[in-house]
Parts: C-alpha cells; structure tokens; sequence
C-alpha cells in the first residue's frame, strides 16, 4: 500500500514528507494504522547510520488494520504499542531477554526488518526501516512480537514513548536496581530518560531522589515528578564537583546513581556519588571518561557499574506494568509530554534538540 512518511536521505536534511510503499503483513505481522510517535535521540543517531534513504521513528503506536495469516494474540481494531524488534531464537530470546538479543543492532539499526528485509520501498528500491517499526509514517507493518495490547481508554500519544525512552529510564530503576524503599538514588541529566528515571524511583519508594541537571526549569519539574532535592550542576560553589554536591546533601553518597547524559564528566561523577558498594547505571553510549581511577572509584569503593540496554524490559511485561501505574496517576509522563501534529515533524525535532521540550511526539490524528 502506499502511504506518506518522513524520509531522511543525508543526515542533516530535514523531515520530507514522501509517498513510501509499505509491504502487506505476512505471517506474525500485523498492519498498523499509526496515530502517535515520539521523537528520541536516538532517531538522531539513526541518521548518522549512512542508509539512505531511511525512515526513522522508533516510539510508535496505533491501531491495527490488518493481521498476518499467523498472528495469534492480536486482533483488528485493536490499540497497540511498539517496542523494539528482537529475533526471539538467539540465547538471550529463547531465556526471556529479548533486550539483549544476538542480533539487535543487525535488526534495530541495520535497515531491515527480523526477517532481513525492509518492509518500505519507492520505485522498487528498498527503503531502509528503524527499529522494525519506522514510525514516522501513517502506517507500519510490525510483528506481534514487538507491540503491546494497550487499553482503549488510554491516549496512545502517552503511550507512544514508553517503547524506548520511558522504559530505558523507568527500567533502570524497576528492572535492574530494584531500590529498597529507604534507599537513595540520584539521577545525571534531566530528559525524558531522567525523567522516568525520577517517577520510577518515587513509585519504588526511595527515601532520597537527587536530580541533577542544568536548568531551573527542567528542575523544578523534576521536583514535580518526584525528586527530593536537585543540583544545578551550573550553579554549584567554586571547587565543589557535582559528586561532591551529592555526596553532602546524602550523608556519604547515595546507593545508586543513573547516567543519562552520555557525558564523560557526568559519568565520573555519578559513580563518585555512591556511597560505598553503590551501584551505577549507564544509559547513554558514553563519550571519555578522563582521568577516570579504576582502582580508587570502582575497586576500592566496591562499586558497580552497570550497562543496560532499553531498561532491561521485556516490554510485554513491562510496559503493562507502566500503563497501570500511569492510569493510577503514579507515573505522570503527561506531565513531559508535547504533542505536534505529525505535519510539524520538523519542528519536534529542532525544539527537541533545543531542549525546549522535553519529549515532544507527533500525533496523525
Ligand atoms: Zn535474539
Ligand atoms: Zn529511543
């Protein structure tokens, strides 16, 4: 069928709407009229891949047209959210953890779908796909294995980032630290990630929330999400570090911190502000860490440092899991939410990058 998207072709371009063919849904699949996509940083990575031409969109979510002849959980009409695409017959599949599939950067950023092809062309010509989803266009054709049913009474646009962004930063907490309800955690960079990282702590009951960031803006939100108390990194005292900042205001450290900055400076110093034994969460492919000492800040603090991917979520699971919480008024993701219509595409994307919202998803309603 044929149908408008986004098509990048070179890296700076921006979103140009085309007429893009979509493949029929074959065998697990099942067609998506898509009525919400959020934008993530990722889809900015995603232009820098080198396929052209390329439809990006990686937080899609819809309602489906049309089912595969196998499809066995899904049904027309019914409201979904995606989620990855993984290859469910590696090791880490078959045990349950499609997060860490064998084949997930082949798949999720090679331009093609789980079963090695793309499911877009123009003209005959591939067109590559995102994520097995490229949800910047009016529809997808997506295996059930990658959607989650979610519950008509639920705006899909709120929905929509919990495939990526939310859960990597709401999974970190949940997922892999599993905090104790007296226990502290602090959180580096303050964007959509942070942000679910902060209401995913104040759900799992953690005594102290530290944010750190670079705005009042951003902090104060943070504040209204959760966070106990927050720094900014900008404003801090001569000679004092943003590790050292924390370190006062928790009485020795706190017992996890998270980085969503990617920044080598945030990353030193999330992991000096655990106390000893502390745990430290890395979500954002890292630039240097200079002058980092191993031996003083790991090893002989006893610290660990963790790495994982899409908040260690199998979202079928998880994503439920943040729905309800949603629904109960736990996890307020409206509160970071603005929506464009999808024709503004462009205009997401350079507010985003300008930090002027902080998860901006387009809606095709
Ligand atoms: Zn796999
Ligand atoms: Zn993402």
């Amino acid at each position: 069928m044929k149908m408008k998207a986004a098509v990048v072709r070179q890296a700076t371009d921006p979103y140009k709407f085309e007429e893009v063919e979509l493949a029929e849904p074959k065998n697990d699949e099942v067609l998506v009229r898509i009525t919400a996509s959020g934008l993530c940083h990722t889809d900015e990575f995603g232009r820098t891949l080198g396929m052209s031409p390329i439809v990006l969109g990686h937080e899609g979510a819809g309602i489906i047209e049309k089912l595969g002849e196998n499809v066995k959980d899904f049904a027309v009409g019914d409201h979904v959210a995606f989620s990855y695409a993984f290859c469910g017959h590696c090791k880490s599949c078959v045990q349950g953890r499609p997060q860490y599939c064998e084949k997930f950067n082949e798949i999720n950023f090679g331009g093609v779908g789980a079963d090695g092809q793309s499911k877009l062309s123009q003209n005959g010509q591939p067109v590559a796909m995102f994520f097995g989803q490229s949800s910047f266009a009016q529809y997808a054709t997506i295996s059930e294995e990658s959607i989650v049913k979610i519950d008509e009474d639920v705006d899909l646009a709120m929905i929509a980032p919990f495939g990526c962004g939310v859960q990597t930063g709401a999974g970190a907490v949940l997922n892999t630290l599993r905090p104790h309800v007296d226990e502290t955690l602090a959180v580096f960079g303050c964007g959509a990630v942070g942000f679910s990282a902060i209401m995913a702590a104040k759900v799992a009951g953690c005594r102290q929330i530290i944010a750190v960031g670079g705005n009042e803006y951003s902090l104060a939100l943070a504040k209204e999400l959760g966070a106990t108390d927050v720094i900014n990194r900008k404003q801090l005292p001569a000679g004092q570090t943003m590790a050292q900042a924390v370190q006062a205001i928790s009485n020795g450290g706190v017992n996890y911190a998270i980085d969503t900055s990617g920044n080598g400076n945030m990353i030193q110093n999330a992991i000096q502000s655990t106390c000893l034994n502390g745990k430290i969460v890395l979500l954002a492919p890292s630039g240097e860490v200079e002058n980092f000492d191993f031996g003083k800040d790991v090893l002989m603090a006893y610290r660990t440092v963790i790495g994982c991917c899409e908040g260690d979520s199998n979202p079928k699971i998880f994503i439920p899991r943040l729905v309800q919480l949603y629904k109960e008024g736990r996890f307020p993701i409206d509160k970071i939410i603005t929506k464009y219509p999808f024709e503004q595409l462009e205009q997401a994307r350079e507010d985003s990058n300008a930090g002027k919202v902080i998860k901006a998803v387009v809606t095709m309603e």
